[in-house]
């Protein structure tokens, strides 16, 4: 096998980007992810340009892959009140504006709860959503991710994201992040039939359209709807389904972004057995 697996974690934004960057390196990744704004704050700080280049040529000398930065979970698209959707499209906008000193990267975002409006409703407001938002030309793909269909999500089947995505006029500009916890939870059987799965995909979605991954064990049996996140090989997925993607010809070359109950320590050990799991060499 050939190629560095681009793995890492979320990191704390405290200390700015190049910090992300340094702390994303003590613990043998290759990329990490991200908060773009405090899930509560209002206003988000425009990012520091001198702060960003470090990052940049950190993430050049160290043969990173992609970032793949996470909206505010408190972002709805299709919530039922006005204004929760009015902060849901500016936040997205001044995040892609933001992103633009990061070209080249994610953003994953979740595509929301409808609140009882009913699925229709909730994939038509996220597209209007996604059309006043997405810019033509813009340096940053936009990531649908899989959700485990709690309460009442918008995006826990295929079928959903492909309807977002056929219903956004820059769709070129979309595409899918995969959480391993989260499609295991909506009732897709990675565990046993991984082929299976990437197979539905490629018919509903199409293959090209998955850009990253989000690595999570899942605390609860498939098809659960409950999202609760366990440590790599301590859940209901179990080590040998990681080993199977961390060797998959197509999913080892996406960034992978480990969400576990973890601290630093903790995330250092879990980059170590997936490099272990994918063949690569310890230094
Ligand atoms: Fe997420
Ligand atoms: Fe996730
Ligand atoms: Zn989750």
């Amino acid at each position: 096998m050939s190629g560095r697996l681009a793995l890492g974690c979320h990191l704390s934004t405290t200390g700015g980007y190049a910090e992300m960057g340094r702390r994303a390196l003590g613990i043998g990744a290759s990329t990490f992810a991200f908060f773009t704004r405090n899930p509560r704050g209002g206003n988000a700080k425009p990012l520091d340009e001198r702060d960003v280049a470090e990052l940049r040529q950190l993430m050049a000398d160290n043969d990173f892959g992609k970032l793949v930065a996470h909206a505010p979970y408190t972002m709805n698209l299709c919530s039922a009140k006005l204004e929760t959707i009015d902060f849901a499209r500016r936040a997205m906008a001044g995040d892609l504006e933001r992103m633009e000193s990061l070209p080249g990267n994610y953003y994953n975002f979740h595509p929301g709860s409808h609140v009882k409006q009913g699925t229709d409703r909730g994939i038509e407001l996220i597209c209007e959503g996604l059309n006043e938002v997405l810019v033509p030309g813009q340096g940053t793909i936009v990531l649908l991710e899989t959700m485990a269909g709690k309460g009442s999500e918008v995006g826990q089947t295929f079928e959903e994201l492909a309807r977002i995505i056929d219903g956004t006029t820059h769709d070129e500009l979309l595409g899918v992040c995969l959480d391993t916890c989260h499609v295991s939870d909506a009732g897709y059987d990675i565990v046993s039939d991984l082929e299976g799965v990437l197979d539905e995909f490629d018919r509903v979605i199409g293959l090209d359209r998955l850009r990253a991954l989000h690595l999570n064990d899942s605390k609860n049996p498939r098809g659960s709807h409950k999202d609760r996140h366990e440590k790599i090989g301590q859940g209901t997925l179990g080590v040998d389904c990681f080993a199977s993607i961390v060797r998959h010809p197509l999913l080892r070359t996406l960034p992978m972004v480990l969400e576990t109950p973890n601290e630093l320590d903790g995330y250092a050990q879990e980059i170590a057995l997936l490099r272990g799991l994918a063949g690569e060499d310890r230094d």
